[in-house]
């Protein structure tokens, strides 16, 4: 089993400079990227979170790739991501695929967990706590998350709770967890 690596949301989402959202009509900061086409994977466009996962959805990652060459693509992503394609051997060197924002899990060819394993053995420490702190049950999707996410803002904002310190400290662990498991490989993403 290789070491498995957690991404900080940092290295998910790093914070460049006044981007703003390139969505049309949208003013939210751009703090996401996503690669421009699939040969041009070093330049990007920057998108706030809901924009970027919308981007990414339409942007079909595999056109014009057979399957063999699609297959390759995820080998190689495999060497440094946690290998969620049941695909046999791993191959060492080959070419390298940066996949930060999970484009081969939205092309729908990542959604095969090993048999009997709910992954929440793959869990880090981090987030457990996650979990706990937001009061939520394995397995998670994303769409869960977002949901239980927006109650507990709602509950817990301190504009709510007459701006009182408690709620604000609160808002933060909750803000922290959400974080986490927002950047998590292991949330599924239906
Ligand atoms: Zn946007």
């Amino acid at each position: 089993m290789p070491r498995r690596r957690t991404k900080t949301l940092a290295e998910a989402a790093p914070k460049p400079h006044q981007k703003v959202c390139e969505a049309a009509g949208c003013r939210l900061p751009g703090e996401f990227r996503a690669p421009l086409a699939r040969d041009r994977l070093n330049e990007y466009r920057w998108f706030c979170l809901e924009h970027v996962r919308e981007y990414n959805k339409k942007w079909d990652y595999f056109a014009g790739l057979d399957a063999e060459a699609i297959e390759q693509h995820i080998r190689a992503d495999t060497t440094w991501r946690r290998p969620v394609w049941p695909l046999g051997g791993r191959r060492s060197g080959g070419p390298h695929v940066h996949d930060p924002l999970g484009l081969a899990d939205d092309a729908g060819l990542g959604e095969k967990p090993p048999p009997k394993m709910d992954g929440s053995e793959q869990l880090t420490m981090a987030e457990r706590e996650a979990l706990e702190v937001l009061e939520l049950s394995w397995p998670l999707t994303r769409a869960d998350l977002k949901t239980r996410y927006k109650a507990l803002v709602k509950l817990h904002h301190p504009d709510a709770n007459g701006g009182a310190r408690a709620a604000e400290e609160k808002l933060k662990e909750i803000n922290a967890a959400y974080s986490t498991l927002r950047a998590s490989e292991n949330v599924r993403a239906a």
